[in-house]
């Protein structure tokens, strides 16, 4: 069977959870799991009404999940054991198509149980045997599996721990693709976003999402429009290949929506992932490595950013990859791709998206760019790519950055002069570029250049594109300045490592277009 997307109804009464139905159907819900233990007079009557209700709100009926969680397993109220065992045997009775019982209430129930008793007398409600670890990884997730199949060979084992680093998610997927008996395995809180996702690729029998953040059931979960819309959940096939931003944090990152978006114009089987990678470059090289090892997860490249640009490039020196020029000589890599032989490929699209936004802003071929008198504010990441394309282009460089330390060493790679930002005063550029992040969302109000040393010759280009016009744009456009955004350099460079990803243009108008609509909608 292919996995379906579930969607929790978790609701105090009945007219309540009869509300929350619709609004499910209305979300595409493909089962809807009756969480009646959210139910405050939670009796057989009620339950048998609830099933009745959710079967006649759809023509054929929508399959139905019943469960009566313990609230030692994360359940909303504490019902007596044999309330619970009672309302689950009548909602075999009443035509329910699963039943969920935590594995451990289930070893403990008599042989003569009302519960099993029902289930004898039927073929139809299958029994999911579930166990749940809230604080993180169980002790042996395997023998679990088989102990839940050898108590109960007709079960489903449904298998949900707490993945603390996303490195946690991988022997949840090991275990779904080794198994061949029907299985729902998945982590649970940010790091195990991802397996919720990567659950249909694995023939995961369900996977859950909630109707809206509100509404969620366990931490982490999704919600159905974020499944159906940002992850294509309906073209996910076991064969579908993976991409991903590595990043941490990642949850706020555009790149999931654009590059899913993109895939989904052009109408390839490709999915794009946020991948939080926390930690510093011993749990980047761990993820790698898991990666690497698992062909079978069909991921075959990624984008890097904040903190793992360095660590990125370093993986595949020490992994003796390909890497392209300019990442080398940048000394950090934002895509990466998975070469057939299992080699990585590293690259970096910031450098060459800046100077693409540059010269077609201004009209005028990279050479032009040679002997022009260059302000660089900011001495990080993005600074770095950006010294480097400049000084292949041999411009006059000079680097302002509030850590001065920073700006000499950076300085001194490129053989370019620096200063701290108190010498803004000296500026005598005809191109300024701001790579800090100083004017990007929330901070909106702040510059970091004050309005006075901005000059009319100027061309002020500025990385930051949240938001696409920043103060430090709007002031250098009262001073009569020409003014380059940072949008037109993110979409050139998510394009061009669409076309690494890909091996094809995107449609450019397209893609800027996706761009701005996203970042309006925020
Ligand atoms: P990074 O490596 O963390 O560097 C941040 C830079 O900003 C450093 O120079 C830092 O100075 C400076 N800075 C931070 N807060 C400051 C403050 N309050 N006052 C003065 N300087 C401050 O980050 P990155 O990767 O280079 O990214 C920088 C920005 O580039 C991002 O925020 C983003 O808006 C933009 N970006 C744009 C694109 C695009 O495609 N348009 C792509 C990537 C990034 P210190 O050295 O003193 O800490």
């Amino acid at each position: 069977m292919e996995t379906k997307l579930a969607i929790p109804i978790a609701a105090p009464d009945l007219n309540s959870a009869q509300e929350q139905i619709k609004k499910a159907l209305r979300a595409e819900a493909e089962i809807i799991e009756l969480r009646i233990d959210y139910l405050e007079q939670l009796n057989v009557n009620a339950v048998e009404t609830l099933i009745s209700k959710a079967k006649s709100l759809r023509n054929s009926g929508i399959p139905t999940i019943v469960t009566c969680r313990d609230k030692k397993q994360g359940g909303a109220i504490d019902h007596p054991f044999s309330l619970r065992i009672d309302v689950l045997a009548a909602a075999v009775e009443a035509g329910a198509d699963f039943i969920d019982l935590e594995f451990d209430n289930y070893i403990k129930l008599d042989k003569d149980n009302s519960l099993l008793s029902a289930l004898k007398k039927k073929t139809k409600p299958r029994l999911i045997l579930s166990a749940h670890d809230f604080e993180g990884k169980f002790p042996d997730l395997e023998k679990l599996h088989r102990q839940i199949l050898n108590a109960y060979p007709n079960a489903v084992p449904k298998l949900v721990y707490t993945a603390k680093h996303i490195n946690d998610c991988f022997d949840a997927f090991d275990l779904l693709r080794g198994t061949k008996q029907d299985s729902i395995i998945f982590c649970m809180g940010q790091a195990g976003l991802i397996s919720r996702i990567l659950a249909k690729k694995l023939g995961s029998l369900v996977t859950f999402a909630s109707i809206d953040e509100k509404t969620a059931t366990a931490p982490g979960q999704l919600t159905a429009e974020q499944f159906k819309k940002t992850f294509r959940f309906d073209g996910i096939k076991p064969n579908t290949e993976l991409f991903g931003i590595i990043s941490s944090p990642v949850a706020h990152s555009a790149s999931p929506v654009i590059h899913n978006a993109w895939f989904q114009q052009s109408n390839l089987n490709k999915l794009y992932l946020p991948l939080l990678v926390a930690g510093g470059k011993k749990e980047f090289n761990l993820f790698l490595q898991n990666i690497l090892g698992r062909a079978y997860l069909g991921f075959k490249g990624f984008s890097v950013t904040i903190p793992h640009k360095q660590n990125a490039l370093d993986f595949v020196i020490e992994t003796k990859g390909f890497i392209e020029n300019l990442a080398g000589k940048i000394g950090a890599s934002n895509t990466l791709l998975i070469n057939r032989d299992n080699s990585l490929s590293a690259y970096n699209t910031d450098c060459p998206a800046a100077l693409d936004a540059i010269t077609s802003a201004l009209k005028i071929k990279k050479e032009g760019l040679r002997n022009l008198n260059v302000a660089v504010i900011g001495a990080g990441g993005v600074a770095r790519a950006i010294v480097a394309g400049f000084s292949d282009l041999k411009a006059n460089i000079k680097i302002y950055n509030r850590t001065i330390e920073k700006a000499e060493k950076l300085a001194a790679e490129f053989d370019c002069s620096y200063a701290g930002l108190d010498d803004l005063n000296d500026l005598d550029a005809k191109l300024l570029v701001n790579c800090t992040s100083v004017g990007m969302y929330p901070n909106t109000n702040s510059t970091p250049v004050p309005k006075e040393y901005l000059k009319k010759e100027m061309v002020v280009f500025d990385t930051v594109y949240n938001p696409p016009k920043t103060l430090l744009l709007k002031q250098a456009e009262k001073t009569g300045a020409k003014t380059i955004d940072g949008l037109s350099m993110f979409v050139n460079q998510a394009a061009a490592q669409f076309k690494l990803f890909t091996d094809t243009d995107g449609n450019a108008e397209l893609m800027r277009k996706t761009v701005i609509e996203y970042l309006t909608k925020r």
